[in-house]
């Protein structure tokens, strides 16, 4: 990007960080070029060009410049559409919250865009934004599974093909789904429990989001503490 050039994007706010007096180091998923940070100037005192602009669980239009540096520059930041009621409901807002620390571990910055993942993201965020939204997570964490070369097969038993779903596991790290006889059959592997009645209740899918986080976590060791704050709710 040259020094003059403006770019036009679709993003999710990840995380602001305060720079001195008024500016903000701000990191987005874009659809247009993924992951990245952009300076926004005077962004706590200019409602003109960041009115609401900051807002997390949000579609926001943004403009990006680039710096002499060739550092890039939050020209501006409007919200296009808001998931506010997100933050109404603790569970949901847990899971939302999951879902950007998700994003932020799963894509280095300056990664090439992946369109599917934002749009899978705010599918996810709008159905939390309407109810509990737990199926549309679990498909975000698929799609992201999938980018990185991490496809789970959830369709049918891995090893005798059924697709009895009753006390099944994902086994780590190979991603195959084994029904409850055979997974019984090849205890100790790491594995985990996974319903995959993503419809059946909401203890059933939270269980299964929660598999998919820990599959995540495996296989690229990331951690994510909001994981830690889903298991617990589980649990507790
Ligand atoms: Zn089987």
């Amino acid at each position: 990007m040259k020094g003059h050039e403006i770019q036009t994007c679709e993003a999710l706010l990840i995380k602001k960080t305060p720079i001195g007096e008024s500016d903000i180091l701000a990191t987005l998923f874009t659809r247009e070029s993924g992951k990245i940070k952009a300076i926004a100037k005077g962004a706590t005192s200019s409602r003109k060009r960041f009115g609401g602009g900051f807002e997390l669980f949000a579609v926001l239009k943004i403009e990006i410049g680039a710096t002499r540096s060739g550092g890039k520059i939050l020209q501006n930041s409007v919200v296009s559409s808001s998931f506010r009621r997100v933050a109404e409901n603790m569970g949901v807002f847990l899971k939302a919250n999951c879902l950007i620390d998700f994003i932020d571990a799963a894509f280095p910055e300056e990664q090439i865009p992946n369109e599917t993942v934002f749009n899978e993201a705010v599918k996810a965020l709008s159905a939390m934004n309407a109810g509990d939204g737990i199926c549309a997570m679990f498909g975000f964490q698929t799609a992201v599974l999938e980018s990185l070369g991490y496809s789970v097969d959830l369709s049918r038993c891995g090893e005798c093909g059924g697709q009895t779903f009753e006390n099944g596991h994902l086994i780590f790290p190979s991603g195959v789904f084994l029904c409850g006889s055979c997974a019984r059959k090849s205890e100790g592997k790491p594995a985990r429990k996974i319903s995959r009645t993503v419809e059946a209740g909401r203890g059933a899918a939270l269980r299964d989001v929660n598999c998919l986080n820990a599959f995540f976590q495996y296989q690229t060791g990331a951690v994510l503490k909001s994981a830690k704050v889903l298991e617990n709710m589980l649990s507790g």
